[in-house]
């Protein structure tokens, strides 16, 4: 394992500072500073951006975006344990680092941050898509946001980047694929991590689009695909039943066969049938 700055080794601190890994906080570290220099580089170009990082722990990927040269980086953590960590990156990096104390769903980042802006994390499995449908569905586009480097268990990665057909297909896939590119760049195995998890990860990259591919209301379109694939056996007439008194009618105003199931249903489809919704 190679330095990437003159910080002491990630398992030194995490001795140091006594970080034992909890688990309903999802802290599951990553010690290989290579490899979060590497997850850095997916992030694409940062020199000229501010990075937005959620849950930084001890700081392994904080490390990597600022040895890659990120402009400035704002990291948020709900685990105080891990500040005096993170207050001595802030040290090496005293103009780039900028630590907040608190819970990333409450946080409002962007008062913090300049753009361009790219978010990078090695998410909390218990927010992760809480927060990913967050940065997906702002009311305007394009979002706060240039990219999205976010490692997630393997299997949200994959629903994330899924086609229709695959039994992965659904919400997930919809929201991130309507208005950016998505795909996976990265598999990590769960012994990349201390302690390891359960399951394998991946690290997914979304470049948001300059403008959805087609037009809906991202509140309707979310409705529409969460109501859809919340029964995805059942056929859309009866799925989307609560949605409007004339489903039906709506369904083949958007080009659609009532009798279809959400998982045939392609994004544009999605997009006609939240516009026909939508319609008065
Ligand atoms: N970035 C570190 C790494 O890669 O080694 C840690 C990643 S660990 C999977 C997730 C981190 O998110 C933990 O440090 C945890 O304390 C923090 N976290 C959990 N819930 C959070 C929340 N609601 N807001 C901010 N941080 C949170």
């Amino acid at each position: 394992m190679s330095a990437i700055d003159t910080l002491p080794p990630l398992r030194d601190v995490i001795a140091s500072h006594g970080l034992s890994a909890r688990k309903s906080l999802g802290q599951n570290f990553l010690l290989d500073l290579n490899l979060t220099a590497k997850i850095a580089r997916q992030a694409g170009d940062l020199t000229t951006s501010d990075v937005l990082e959620i849950g930084p722990g001890p700081g392994g990927l904080t490390r990597g975006l600022l040895s890659e040269g990120a402009r400035k980086v704002l990291s948020i953590e709900k685990d105080r344990r891990c500040l005096p960590a993170l207050a001595e990156i802030q040290a090496a990096y005293p103009d780039r680092l900028q630590i907040i104390e608190g819970d990333a769903l409450e946080v409002d980042p962007l008062a913090h941050l300049t753009p361009p802006i790219r978010v990078a994390a090695n998410l909390p499995y218990n927010i992760g898509t809480e927060l990913l449908v967050r940065w997906l569905t702002p009311p305007d586009w394009p979002p706060f946001w240039e990219s999205l480097t976010l490692m997630f268990q393997r299997e949200v990665a994959e629903r994330i980047v899924a086609q229709p057909g695959s039994k992965t297909y659904g919400r997930l896939a919809i929201l991130a694929q309507w208005r950016s590119d998505a795909r996976i760049v990265m598999h990590l195995p769960p012994e990349a991590f201390t302690p390891p998890p359960k399951v394998s990860s991946a690290v997914v990259h979304l470049t948001a689009l300059p403008k959805p591919r087609f037009e809906a209301d991202a509140a309707v379109l979310s409705r529409v695909v969460a109501a859809a694939f919340n029964q995805r056996r059942k056929m859309l007439r009866a799925a989307l039943k609560g949605i409007a008194p004339d489903i039906e009618d709506r369904l083949v105003a958007a080009g659609l066969k009532p009798t279809d199931r959400a998982e045939q249903i392609p994004l544009e489809g999605f997009c006609a049938l939240a516009r026909a919704v939508a319609a008065p």
